[in-house]
């Protein structure tokens, strides 16, 4: 029995990195992608039979990072393209109700769903909406007109409808035109939309401020914490020298079972530190032959991986190289850039910084290089 099926669509094909980082569906919030909030909300509403993800084109990777293997198409260049995208592979068994939602309003009731399928027995569609509270007027740089807010109202998703209302919109409408949203397409062809009360949960994010103003009103709790890292490798020669990921020239290269990259394993230290889970010789032993000459990005990788796993977020990794020799400075754009690629950060959330230490100690003599660090990552409470 297929016939009073309800599918909901997640859109979530925008390239926008407005929120730096990923599109910002993928990006963090509450301890999660964006998109796996609403995901979840729209999955396990029991009214609600599959729930399709519409992707943007190159997308299907990050998708599966952040919710693995799910039921997905690819979307068009529009919004509208999107939906229709995701209409199109509903239609060979086509259910009675569909639910069409952006993967930019993360947090969803199940309130909200039970709302809008309640008004669906006897409106073509429905759509959450809520009052304007704020004044609205037009202006340039300066104030214009006031505009007077009676019966006007902020429209939100997921707007739910008649599965073969709003397929029949899609195929009418103009190539050649926009749509803002799917109620309008649905209307202009004569169907009947409820408004049914919204939720300012529901609003869009949008700016990175937004964030952490939708993690405060959800409850989600982060809380920051900060550790240290610190390594020393043996300068000799013959060995290549790895410092940051990047491999620098130079007549002498550190010694140590891996690669022997002081920056990164302070990094990892300093990571691991983080959520309490040891150090680098925790989970890499040196007595383990196959760590020997092994690239220290992959144990970067795997403190950053379990930080994941808890939900956290880095926010910050800020590095300090003590050695006389050789000059940090030429180095230091490539080891942010590396070092931020590794952690799928942007540069800016990298700091690079080398000192000698006066020709004192061991630095001082060349003998040795030491690294320290410090990272600052956010995991959700309790
Ligand atoms: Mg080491």
């Amino acid at each position: 029995m297929t016939i009073n099926r309800t599918i909901a669509l997640i859109v979530a094909a925008g390239q926008g990195t407005r929120l730096g980082g990923p599109p910002k569906q993928f990006a963090m919030l509450g301890g999660r992608p964006m998109i796996a909030h609403s995901y979840a909300a729209l999955s396990a509403h029991e009214a609600i039979d599959d729930v399709v993800v519409v992707v943007g084109a190159g997308q299907s990777g990050m998708l599966a990072a952040a919710l693995g293997p799910v039921r997905h198409v690819t979307g068009g260049v529009t919004r509208r393209e999107s939906v229709r995208a995701g209409l199109e592979t509903l239609a060979d068994d086509a259910p009675a109700r569909v639910l069409v939602h952006d993967a930019a309003r993360p947090f969803l009731s199940a309130a909200m769903i039970d709302r809008l399928l309640a008004a669906l027995d006897t409106h073509d569609g429905a759509v959450p909406a809520l009052p304007v509270a704020d004044t609205l007027a037009h202006g340039d740089a300066t104030l214009g007109e006031t505009m007077a807010r009676d019966g006007l109202y902020r429209i939100q998703t997921p707007q739910a409808f008649r599965f073969e209302a709003l397929r029949e919109a899609h195929e009418r409408w103009p190539a050649d035109e926009e749509a803002t949203d799917d109620a309008q397409m649905v209307r202009r062809f004569g169907g009947e939309i409820a408004l049914v009360e919204g939720e300012t949960m529901l609003d869009k994010i949008t700016y990175p401020a937004d964030i952490a103003a939708a993690e405060a009103r959800a409850g989600v709790a982060m809380i920051s914490r900060s550790a240290m890292g610190f390594d020393v490798h043996r300068l000799v020669a013959g060995e290549q020298l790895w410092l940051g990921g990047v491999l620098i020239p130079h007549d002498k290269g550190l010694s140590g079972h891996s690669d022997a990259d002081v920056v990164l394993h302070a990094l990892t230290d300093a990571l691991l530190g983080t959520i309490g889970a040891g150090d680098i010789g925790t989970h890499f032993p040196p007595s383990d032959p196959q760590w020997k000459g092994a690239a220290s990005d992959q144990f970067l990788g795997h403190a950053a991986a379990l930080i994941g796993k808890r939900g956290g977020i880095v926010d910050f990794v800020d590095l300090t190289v003590m050695c006389e020799a050789p000059k940090i400075g030429p180095h230091r754009d490539a080891m942010r850039k590396r070092i931020a690629g590794l952690l799928g950060l942007a540069p800016d959330q990298v700091s690079v910084k080398a000192t000698t230490t006066e020709r004192l100690g061991f630095t001082g003599r060349k003998e040795g290089i030491a690294a320290q660090a410090i990272a600052t990552i956010r995991v959700p409470k309790g």
